[in-house]
């Protein structure tokens, strides 16, 4: 008693980092006895948004562990029983780490301390102790949030609740400064449910000490460079094709003119001083690639990340200038993602964000393959420049289970022997396992000791009790399959990823555990078996509708019909549940709609459209005829000398008649040695007029008019031809023609 009360009281962080060297008997804190609670939990006086609710939490778990009800009070401990402590110390004053300890721990580390019968939950900021609740509870007592919502806890049960502290003093100090995966906006639940399910996501991730450093990273220079205020300052306009203009989220601006920076570091002044408790904010430029052609920002540098990284810096010091110790974000990404030449170094105060852009998205980025190693030399090239770095990986790419744990421990020892300090992986889609994914990355992301196999040692039995070994068998078997496959992230590589025999056996295994189940297990595992069910439908509704795309058979077009309903509708009957998130229904509701597509017959006046990725062959099918080509995982193909047609009939109803027409989104092949066309034919295919020849249609935004050549026209034929050289290749990926109907 008398240590604690001079340890807590004493207003010297000096002394109160000897004192803590001071050795002390090791004894039990006591917070609850036999099912009577021994201790008060006590709050620091005034508003406390953080600290209340996880006080509450604590008592609730106590009372889960144990029945006891804990009091939560506010002013003075009596003296007749044992104080948790949060952030004040026994008499109500707030209580403080010294700034050593405060360094030792940061950003949101803690101290708890142990003495006569109290326990002290210390650190440098509310976070801090928020975080110490939940590192006792989880680490001390033994509570989980495995999943979101009451079905993910795990509370064991004790008359008597004891904490034993080894030294009487434990400091923890997060691995990384930021830990911060994420649910994105299509992840998470459905919207009706939105505040409610949304709510117990981001509860789960306080509870499993999410967090760290504060600010926010998203893709904004629209903030700092309004279009207003390029339309007053022209010089901010940034220059494309030779021309300027004022442009919002869909441009850049002017890297080189005068002005930028100080703009820029004038607004991140105005953020920081708005936000006193924000350490970063973003500078992360707008999400494209339309950055600055002018000769003053050409010289900035050879590429366009030395010349983002030169501007990035010049605004970074600005802002260490005027506010010591906050930084900016920059976003190493698409045409950014080369690392800087030689000879650039990173402002001291940048928090680069690096993407794992465009590469593997199933193996581990520290494999053989060629573009895993292409990515492992472009980060280790950035991190010869750089203070730090966070990593942005892609997680929940496709319509199934995502058990790739062995992956997330591998990347994450990697990201650390490269200095990376912080993780903040973008969720795509929720479903079997992601979860559990975010839980071992949190418990990995704050803990340095964490190993994953004590990790699932832990949460197998605790989560999955009786049927721990047949879902672990069966999280390895899918872990095994995808490894062994696989992937880009694309939904063509589902069947490949997760075989029906696979995912049928794992059905029946789940079925069979949750026969036997008690009712919160039986929860668990019914969330498990409606995702498979939901993946064994996917995989009907896009085999057939693959088959359907080559053969235009109907019985295999009313097969992937009411495989996608039946998906559509379970995936319906589970909103509000908390089992999958809505990324993979759209993509099933788009595939239904596409079975019903009415093709190339317009019938309203105005605006039109056709487009067709072809991706697995796409609405092919719709076309008048084709051959030559033969279908691939992205579009249309050729073999070596082949030559492919495939004319479509355009046909306007009533009395319309093309005004306009152009062509866009198109991927053409001209392959060396080859030829390509486009022509139309306004007599039915006897005579035909040829538009584009020996064009290279490589996607992007440039339009290929067809107005001369249709307008007036009723109907028209229009034939993309490829003509094959030597290789096979991959003739048309994408394409699309709009126009208007009069
Ligand atoms: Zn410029």
């Amino acid at each position: 008693m008398y240590y604690l009360s001079r340890l807590l009281s004493t207003a010297s962080g000096r002394a109160l980092a000897a004192l803590a060297l001071l050795a002390v008997p090791v004894r039990a804190v006591t917070l609850v006895e036999d099912g009577v609670a021994r201790c008060v939990i006590m709050l620091p006086a005034g508003v406390q948004p953080l600290l209340q609710p996880a006080a509450e939490d604590l008592q609730a778990c106590l009372r889960k562990m144990s029945g006891a009800e804990v009091p939560i009070i506010v002013g003075e401990a009596p003296t007749s029983v044992a104080a948790v402590l949060l952030g004040v110390t026994r008499d109500g004053a707030i209580a403080a780490l010294s700034p050593e300890e405060a360094e030792s721990t940061w950003p949101d580390g803690y101290v708890l301390a142990s003495g006569g019968r109290d326990l002290a939950l210390l650190a440098g900021r509310p976070e801090g102790v928020r975080n110490a609740v939940y590192g006792l509870l989880e680490d001390h007592l033994g509570c989980h949030w495995f999943t979101p919502g009451e079905i993910g806890e795990s509370i064991p049960t004790r008359r008597t609740v004891d904490v034993v502290l080894a030294t009487g003093r434990v400091s923890v100090k997060p691995a990384f400064e930021l830990r911060a995966p994420w649910y994105n906006g299509n992840a998470v639940p459905y919207e009706d449910g939105k505040s409610v399910e949304v709510a117990q996501i981001t509860k789960w991730g306080i509870r499993n000490r999410a967090g760290g450093l504060r600010g926010y990273a998203g893709q904004d220079w629209v903030s700092p460079f309004p279009k207003e205020l390029q339309e007053k300052e022209p010089g901010l306009q940034a220059m494309l094709n030779g021309k300027r203009a004022p442009r919002g989220a869909e441009g850049q601006v002017c890297m080189s003119y005068p002005r930028a920076t100080e703009i820029a570091v004038n607004y991140l002044i105005s953020v920081f001083a708005a936000h006193p408790e924000l350490e970063y904010y973003t500078f992360s430029p707008n999400d494209n690639d339309c950055y600055c052609q002018c000769p003053g920002c050409m010289a900035l540098g050879k590429t366009p990340s030395e010349r983002v990284l030169r501007f990035s810096n010049a605004v970074a010091e600005g802002v260490a200038a005027k506010c010591p110790g906050k930084g900016i974000t920059i976003l190493p990404y698409s045409s950014t993602i080369e690392p800087p030449g030689q000879g650039s170094k990173g402002a001291g105060n940048l928090y680069p964000v690096i993407c794992s852009y465009a590469m593997e998205q199933v193996r581990p980025k520290t494999d053989a393959l060629p573009w895993c190693q292409t990515y492992r030399e472009r980060v280790s090239g950035w991190m010869q420049i750089l203070p730090r770095a966070w990593s942005y990986d892609y997680i929940g790419w496709y319509p199934g289970p995502w058990p790739l744990f062995r992956k997330l421990e591998t990347e994450q020892n990697w990201y650390r022997s490269l200095r990376f300090t912080g993780l903040m992986p973008e969720y795509i889609d929720r479903n079997m396992g992601t979860d559990i994914h975010m839980w071992l990355t949190w418990k990995l992301g704050w803990d340095r000791e964490a190993r994953l196999d004590d990790l699932l040692r832990a949460f197998y039995p605790a989560y999955y009790g009786q049927a721990a070994g047949t879902m672990q068998g069966i999280f390895e078997a899918f872990e095994r399959q995808m490894l062994g496959v696989g992937g880009s992230g694309e939904y063509m590589e589902v069947p490949r990823l997760y075989p029906v025999a696979l995912v049928e056996e794992a059905l029946a295994n789940v079925s069979r555990v949750r026969q036997l189940a008690d009712p919160v297990l039986a929860a668990r595992l019914g969330r498990d078996e409606n995702c498979l069910r939901l993946l064994r439908l996917f995989l009907d509704a896009y085999t057939f509708g693959g088959q359907y795309r080559r053969s235009g058979n109907a019985e295999d077009k009313a097969k992937a019909a009411t495989a996608c309903e039946a998906y559509l509708q379970l995936a319906d009957s589970l909103k509000g549940t908390l089992t999958v998130g809505r990324t993979a229904s759209g993509f099933v509701k788009a595939g239904l709609d596409a079975l019903h597509d009415p093709g190339t017959e317009f019938t309203k006046a105005g605006a039109f459209i056709y487009q067709d990725s072809l991706d697995d062959g796409g609405k092919a099918f719709q076309a008048k005829s084709r051959s030559g080509y033969f279908i691939t995982t992205y579009g249309l193909s050729l073999t070596p000398r082949a030559i492919g047609e495939i004319h479509y009939e355009m046909r306007a109803t009533d009395a319309l008649t093309f005004k306009d027409a152009r062509l866009h989104n198109m991927y053409l092949a001209l392959p060396a040695e080859g030829h390509n066309s486009v022509e139309v034919s306004r007599d039915g295919g006897t005579t035909w007029v040829v538009a584009y020849r020996d064009v290279r249609m490589a996607g992007g935004s440039l339009d290929y008019d067809l107005t001369a050549q249709i307008a007036g026209a009723r109907s028209f034929l229009l034939k993309l031809k490829v003509v094959n050289g030597g290789e096979e290749c991959l003739a048309i990926d994408n394409w699309a023609i709009s126009g208007t109907l009069e």
